[in-house]
């Protein structure tokens, strides 16, 4: 449950021993991450029921609960499917009426703890991250992070509500958990993405490096995901407006001088817009 005391233990960075993530295949390139341990299971925006009901059955799972990031149809569809055919469960989500399902509705710096995956509970620490909707949070704990739509690896979302300030506020917040932590984003984007970043920071090594590994990774079936954080500072433009590379290739783009971080995103976001 969220909590509201002011002296709140501190969200382990470290995932407890038998708790796994995997993904269940949602439309052309979602991802509904499935946290596991036990018998027991929860997911992270399922845009679809059948395909989470299916990797249940599949895996002699429970449902336990459900994370959401933010309210669109392909991250919270499949909640009345789920619910209808499993019965209630706990449904954390954005404080934003939009988000229907939600049954436990969250805020900056709330704590939810993920009952049945571990001893005492999973515990995550909720990030507001406003741009791609003006409501939209992030899950952050055990060393892990769901960024829904907001931070894709070597990407960002779109803004659809927000303004350039508030969504590279909130990737600059992102961008600073620990550089050791997961990154598990809502969509498959990362090779277009990877496309975008090399024409923007052709001289970036790190972008080849990473492009290697989602190669691989792509090629024998997997997602690219997760990322890291270290990966994301190194590789994604987005969080790189301060870097003289991006910054140049944007206001050449632009062509015109750009005043600082903030607008160095502005560009970048309408480049890859149309890119
Ligand atoms: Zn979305
Ligand atoms: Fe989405």
């Amino acid at each position: 449950m969220p909590a509201s005391s002011a002296a709140r233990p501190a969200v382990p960075t470290t995932l407890p021993d038998g708790v796994t993530i995997e993904p269940i295949d949602a439309f052309k390139d979602n991802y509904i991450w499935c946290i596991r341990a036990g018998g027991n299971a929860v997911v992270v925006d399922p845009g679809e029921a059948a395909p989470v009901l299916a990797a249940l059955r599949a895996g002699g799972l429970r449902l336990t609960g459900i994370l959401l990031t933010h309210h669109h149809a392909d991250h919270v569809g499949g909640v009345a499917g789920l619910v209808h055919a499993l019965g209630p469960v706990p449904v954390y989500g954005p404080a934003d009426d939009r988000v229907t399902e939600a049954t436990v509705r969250v805020r900056d710096g709330d704590r939810v703890v993920l009952e049945g995956l571990c001893d005492g509970g999973l515990a995550f620490e909720v990030l507001e991250v406003p741009g791609h909707t003006t409501s939209h949070v992030a899950f952050h704990g055990n060393g892990l992070l769901f960024s829904g739509d907001t931070l894709f690896s070597v990407g960002c979302g779109r803004m659809f509500e927000g303004t350039p300030p508030q969504m590279s506020a909130s990737l600059d917040r992102l961008a600073a958990l620990p550089p050791e932590t997961l990154v598990f984003c809502g969509h498959e984007y990362t090779a277009a993405n990877i496309a975008f970043a090399r024409a923007v920071e052709p001289g970036n090594g790190a972008i080849g490096e990473w492009a290697s590994e989602v190669e691989a990774r792509r090629m024998s079936g997997r997602p690219s995901l997760p990322s890291t954080l270290r990966t994301e500072r190194a590789t994604n433009p987005f969080l790189r407006c301060a870097e003289p590379a991006v910054a140049g290739a944007a206001a050449a783009h632009a062509g015109r001088a750009l005043s600082g971080p903030v607008e160095v995103f502005a560009e970048l976001r309408a480049w890859k817009n149309v890119f």
